[in-house]
């Protein structure tokens, strides 16, 4: 058998053995099949990184070049990554289990989070100031923060990457990325192609590794001026309060327990396409899984059966075949935790209506089948806590201000789905809803032009959008006094 190939990691333009000389190896989820070693980062290797990026930001030509010319950089980028686009959501789908289908999906939108910042970096701009002081001119600039750190989860690596790399370049900062371990392969093909499109070396670094080996000193590395964060709300509080300690800002995309609510006017056939779109899509690994289901009485029992019906009739196998529609999770540790909240749940007396098990999928990966739960309230652990596996749980309402306070009965704040033909009821309800996305009659939209932000404990801060930007940049105002003559009292302050 011959060995799997060796991933370095990208640091000042060029692939960077580890200092540790240590490697570790990552494996297809669909058939436990090693597919290569990455290099185990440790803080010396953080150092380097951080120290590349600096170098490349201070650099007068990084320094000189035309926020026009930055532009023309993403955009080359946008276009290499459009031209390795197949090779990119294979290796991806090799790496983390999705389907292929869906990785060339994200991979086909990827390009545009580039081509969007490209247009936007020559439109940051600060303001002139009218003050009452006529003869004072006062104006603000947006400058970039300078070593940006950003740490990606594995579930969609790229696209969550291109959510914070665009903006953060765009605005002139460069970066240090520290992808899951679980998918070290993309980033890092990211990085080559970021200096291919002519971004100088140390503008993108990458080091692999493991969170609390290469994550944590990254955090805490006294080189960062910003931490960009995708991942738990555990690991994204433990990050804040590192950042708040250094006086850097954060930005934190975080976990969810999206509700999807059915109202009795909805199209219910529509409705439950978007059930099974929210939760059994990306076998429930995303952050916006509408993993909690509230359907109204009147629609329950028609929306279960088509719930459930389709759940049993998911294709479950290689995420690489065109006719799978459910992969494995990521890694055998994220099904031993879903497995482990449905049996959970079952002891809390929840009823597993369909699913509900383990399977290797006939590859020897880590599968575990759609499983739809009823019998089941806001109160249980299963309901109340993100499993990111492909578990829905449904529950009756009867009221519109029953479902409200039930959907907003949650730690979490990230999205929420609505189905109703109602328009007075489709906008009272996106009011209503404690949730930093409301989708009405669709579900899993999302595009770089709109920004997002999770609410309570789904994060902090905005990405996507012209809004993201301010997290990338920092904000100076500039005093100039036009009046030649004497300077006024000292002893007076001046507006
Ligand atoms: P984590 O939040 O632990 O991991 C996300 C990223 O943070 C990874 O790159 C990880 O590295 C890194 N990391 C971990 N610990 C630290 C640390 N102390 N300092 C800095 N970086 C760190 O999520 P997991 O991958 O462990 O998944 C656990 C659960 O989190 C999932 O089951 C799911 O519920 C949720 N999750 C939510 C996501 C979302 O999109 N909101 C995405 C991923 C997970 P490494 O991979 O090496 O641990």
């Amino acid at each position: 058998m011959s060995e799997p190939r060796r991933l370095y990691h990208f640091i000042g333009g060029k692939p960077t053995p580890p200092d540790s000389g240590e490697y570790f190896p990552s494996a297809n989820p669909a058939t436990g099949e090693v597919l290569y070693e990455a290099a185990r980062g440790n803080h010396r290797d953080i150092a380097a990184a951080v120290e590349a990026a600096r170098k490349a930001f201070d650099d007068s030509q990084w320094q000189e070049l035309s926020q026009t010319r930055r532009g023309h950089l993403l955009r080359r980028l946008g276009d290499l990554i459009a031209e390795n686009a197949e090779e990119l959501a294979r290796s991806e789908s090799l790496d983390n289990g999705k389907l292929l289908r869906e990785m060339r999906g994200q991979l086909a939108t990827l390009p545009e989070y580039y081509h969007y910042y490209a247009g936007l970096a020559d439109k940051i701009q600060g303001d002139v100031i009218p003050t009452s002081d006529r003869r004072v001119l006062n104006y603000t600039v947006r400058e970039p923060l300078g070593v940006v750190g950003a740490i990606t989860p594995w579930n969609s690596p790229l696209t969550l990457t291109g959510s914070k790399l665009a903006p953060a370049l765009c605005a002139g900062n460069t970066v240090v990325i520290k992808p899951s371990e679980h998918t070290s392969a993309t980033v890092l093909r990211l990085a080559e192609l970021a200096v291919e499109a002519g971004f100088p070396p140390g503008a993108v670094n990458v080091v692999t590794g493991f969170g609390g080996e290469a994550g944590q000193p990254l955090v805490d590395h006294p080189g960062l001026a910003k931490i960009s964060f995708t991942g738990s709300t555990a690991t994204g509080s433990r990050i804040a309060a590192a950042a708040a300690g250094r006086f850097i800002g954060s930005t934190l995309e975080l976990g969810g327990k999206s509700p999807n609510i059915v109202f009795e006017d909805a199209d219910v056939a529509n409705a439950a396409t978007g059930v099974v779109a929210g939760i059994f899509a990306a076998a429930g690994q995303t952050c916006i899984a509408g993993s909690r289901v509230f359907a109204h009485r009147a629609v329950y029992d028609e929306l279960l059966e088509r719930v459930s019906e389709r759940a049993r009739s998911i294709r479950i196998g290689d995420p690489l075949a065109d006719d799978t529609e459910l992969g494995p999770l990521a890694f055998p540790d994220q099904r031993d935790k879903v497995a482990s909240y449905v049996d959970l749940a079952r002891s809390e007396g929840a009823r597993v209506l369909t699913g509900g098990r383990a399977t290797d999928g006939g590859l020897g990966g880590c599968f575990y089948e759609p499983t739809v739960l009823v019998d089941v309230h806001n109160g249980m652990r299963a309901v109340r806590e993100e499993i990111f596996g492909p578990v829905a749980a449904i529950m009756p309402f009867d009221t519109e201000d029953e479902v409200v306070a039930l959907a907003n009965d949650t730690d979490y704040g990230l999205a929420a789905g609505v189905w109703t033909t109602n328009l007075a009821r489709a906008h009272r309800m996106a009011a209503r809803l404690d949730a930093g996305t409301v989708w009405v009659n669709t579900y899993r939209a999302m595009s770089p032009m709109s920004p997002r932000q999770g609410f309570k404990a789904s994060g902090v801060g905005v990405e996507h959008g012209t809004e993201t930007i301010k997290e990338y940049t920092r904000l100076k105002s500039v005093w100039i006094n036009t009046d030649e003559g004497p300077v006024p009292d000292p002893f007076v302050m001046r507006g």
